[in-house]
């Protein structure tokens, strides 16, 4: 069986987002060192999140410490109740998870939202269309916030460096990075903002992919919703290319 997780370097796995868009799971890190693993995002529902607990059993990989929010969109942290640890995220972030968190999320709460707010209509239908049922599902608030950045050290002394980014995908937007292993998550802090909000002729945030690749150390960058890895060059040929209208 082709094993459901990617290995990058020593110690970072990403669990791949799912291949057909619609399913909304985005990619989901996993970083090992010593007996801790932490989670780069928490997947998109409890059935995301299952998927990827299954991962780390075929990982054999140590317990969860954290899971660490990238931003405040429902597919980055649905799951996250699975692992029943501490989430750690950005000071805005939290408040709006907290927001969330507060609303009696249900299917008939869905569709009494969408009617009192149409514009809203994508994002809502997408929770409506992951989500299997609502009963038992709990929504967890990060209780370790930082507001410019965070130093993480994990058991094995692998250092993660959380850095809040904002962006126009939302302003609530983190990366993380393991600079000993030249690997950096961003998730969705460089891509337009979501169709709800979405303008004609917005863009991915060149200028922020370009101030991230001035750490030079960073070879390979994981973005939320990119089948695979992307190396440094890839994303400096996208920085060449934008004076093409690309
Ligand atoms: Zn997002």
């Amino acid at each position: 069986m082709e094993p459901s997780f990617l290995q990058l370097t020593d110690s970072v796995w990403v669990f791949p987002c799912h291949p057909d868009p619609q399913k909304l799971q985005p990619n989901v890190g996993i970083i090992i060192s010593g007996s801790d693993t932490v989670l780069v995002d928490g997947g998109n529902s409890p059935r995301h999140a299952r998927r990827i607990l299954d991962a780390l059993d075929e990982l054999n990989a140590p317990p969860v410490r954290y899971v660490i929010y990238t931003h405040s969109h429902f597919d980055h942290f649905f799951g996250a109740q699975l692992f029943s640890v501490p989430a750690i995220a950005h000071e805005l972030c939290r408040q709006r998870v907290q927001e969330m968190a507060a609303k009696p999320w249900s299917f008939s709460y869905i569709e009494d939202e969408i009617k009192d707010s149409p514009e809203r209509a994508i994002g809502l239908r997408n929770i409506a269309r992951v989500m299997d049922e609502w009963r038992g599902f709990r929504i967890i608030v990060p209780s370790v916030t930082f507001t410019a950045g965070l130093q993480l050290y994990l058991n094995g002394g692998l250092l993660l460096e959380i850095e809040h980014v904002g962006g126009q995908h939302s302003p609530d937007s983190s990366v993380v990075r393991v600079p000993e292993q030249g690997v950096m998550f961003v998730a969705d802090a460089y891509y337009p903002p979501t169709a709800d909000y979405r303008q004609p002729g917005d863009t991915m945030d060149y200028d922020l992919i370009a101030r991230l690749m001035q750490d030079e150390t960073i070879q390979q960058v994981v973005d939320g919703h990119s089948a695979t890895p992307l190396s440094r060059d890839t994303l400096l040929a996208l920085l060449d290319k934008r004076g093409d209208g690309g």
